[in-house]
């Protein structure tokens, strides 16, 4: 059985505290939205303001293969603005909770049905689709559910939505809802919100229950809790439901995870499923060990379905095996002493507390193997001026292959100038930082401070490490280390 995928990360998905994206961001959301499968695109809701709307006519006016909807109130001003920037369908929503209907909208539940009717016929009228989505479903009277979705499918309603606005459903009250409803005589969709952290449970109880369609947000985002998240859910029906698929192309569910956590700020947490920083990390000795010999031992499905690599990290519960595959990513050929000893190393560095970086490894390493590298970059100084009233400004004398250079850069802060003024430097050109971790190790002022930064070139990506008590000095510090180790390569 094929399940349909509304998306909603433009328009309940916005609504998380202190998001707000842009035309153009929305329209890249979009993009990558219909790129990867999804059957309806909630772009907006077009009554909110000018700004919402010039973003839904942009993404109504691409042609995608995906439906596109605007939220709308049963009222005709929301419905004339959904016209306005010419969606295919509207997704009608009409609260059906007696706390909804009396102290939300002082209603009878009488009026409330004629509302729905009338908008339901003014939308026909006009040519658009309708999903009409049942507000604080889960905490309504069923009867009453029914009978307003009774009159909506009579009056031409295309499809109904159940919606826990709350999230207060269960896995067992959200299949015991659906399977009430499932006579109905049109196509219904759920609608959930992951208060107590159930959302995806309830999405997936909801198709077994009868529900051919759910509502998702890429990476949960949404309100308060926010949203069932689409990556947990679709790859949950690909792997777990046997009866049920989707049309969504799994293995590029990553890469739109993190176009919508960099574009709306909502970073993801290290440990979500999917598409979590860890979710296919392994640092235990034992787990990596079994999942060298077969990946299946400790890993429900392969990093690679939905996009991903796996990684082993260096830490104190490595064992060899794990280091000896990161000694090779690294290029470092070892033998079994030596493997033995740079283990012993890095437990000893972990046991500190502190993270090992690549180069924190490389330099194990190497004092293990008495390999002595030349480093093709080598800082000779960097002046810093900043304050109130400048312009963060920096400059830095480098030595690159016994070639002196001399440069300048400015940036929003001290570390930023100085990062800017090596980054324009032409050897520097095509590496990127792609993170920055900032520590201190004591607490005064006077601390040290631990400087943890990710580059990539190409394909390589590397860590690094500058620990100083003076901040942009680690910075600087922890860069070079980090571009050094990529041009070894
Ligand atoms: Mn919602």
């Amino acid at each position: 059985m094929k399940i349909k995928v509304l998306d909603t990360t433009l328009r309940d998905g916005e609504q998380t505290p202190g998001v707000s994206l842009t035309t153009k961001e929305k329209f890249r959301i979009a993009t990558q939205l219909d790129e990867i499968g999804i059957d309806f695109i909630e772009a907006g809701s077009a009554i909110t303001s000018e700004g919402e709307r010039k973003s839904i006519k942009e993404i109504t006016k691409q042609g995608f293969n995906a439906e596109i909807l605007s939220f709308s109130r049963p009222l005709k001003g929301d419905i004339d603005y959904c016209l306005e920037c010419d969606v295919d369908a509207v997704n009608l929503v009409v609260p059906t909770s007696e706390l909804h209907i009396h102290d939300k909208l002082n209603k009878t539940p009488d009026e409330l049905i004629d509302l729905s009717n009338n908008a339901i016929d003014y939308c026909k009228d006009h040519g658009l689709t309708i999903e009409l989505s049942a507000e604080d479903a889960s905490r309504s009277d069923v009867d009453f559910l029914k009978s307003v979705y009774v009159e909506a499918i009579d009056h031409g309603a295309d499809r109904l939505c159940v919606c826990d606005t709350v999230g207060i459903l269960t896995p067992d009250s959200s299949y015991d809802l659906f399977t009430k409803l499932s006579d109905l005589k049109a196509p219904i969709s759920c609608h959930c919100h992951n208060d107590f952290g159930l959302a995806v449970a309830n999405t997936l109880s909801a198709i077994k229950g009868g529900a051919v369609e759910i509502h998702t947000t890429i990476n949960g985002i949404g309100e308060r809790a926010g949203n069932t998240s689409f990556e947990e859910s679709v790859v949950s029906i690909d792997r777990l439901l046997p009866d049920f698929s989707t049309d969504i192309k799994i293995n590029q569910i990553y890469n739109v995870s993190k176009l919508v956590a960099r574009l709306t700020g909502v970073y993801i947490q290290p440990n979500k499923a999917i598409v979590g920083e860890n979710a296919f990390s392994h640092e235990s000795g034992i787990h990596s060990d079994g999942i060298i010999k077969n990946s299946a031992t400790y890993e429900p499905m392969t990093p690679e379905l939905v996009g991903r690599t796996r990684k082993f990290i260096i830490g104190k519960h490595m064992g060899t095996h794990g280091l000896n595959s990161r000694l090779e990513e690294l290029g470092l050929q070892v033998n079994e002493i030596q493997l033995q000893q740079i283990c012993d190393d890095v437990k000893e560095l972990a046991d500190k507390g502190k993270t090992v970086t690549d180069v924190d490894l490389e330099i194990i390493a190497d004092n293990v193997l008495a390999i002595d590298h030349e480093d093709r970059i080598r800082l000779d100084e960097v002046t810093i001026v900043s304050g109130n009233k400048v312009m963060p400004t920096a400059s830095v004398k480098i030595t690159i292959d016994d070639e002196q250079i001399l440069n300048a850069g400015v940036g929003l802060g001290p570390v930023d100038a100085s990062i800017n003024a090596i980054k324009s430097i032409d050897i520097f050109r095509d590496v990127d930082l792609i993170e920055y971790h900032v520590d201190s190790i004591t607490g005064g002022t006077d601390a040290f401070i631990d400087v943890i930064i990710k580059l990539q070139k190409g394909e390589k990506v590397v860590s690094a490490r500058g620990t100083e008590p003076d901040i942009i000095n680690a910075s600087v510090k922890a860069y070079i280390a980090g571009v050094n180790r990529l041009l070894r390569e």
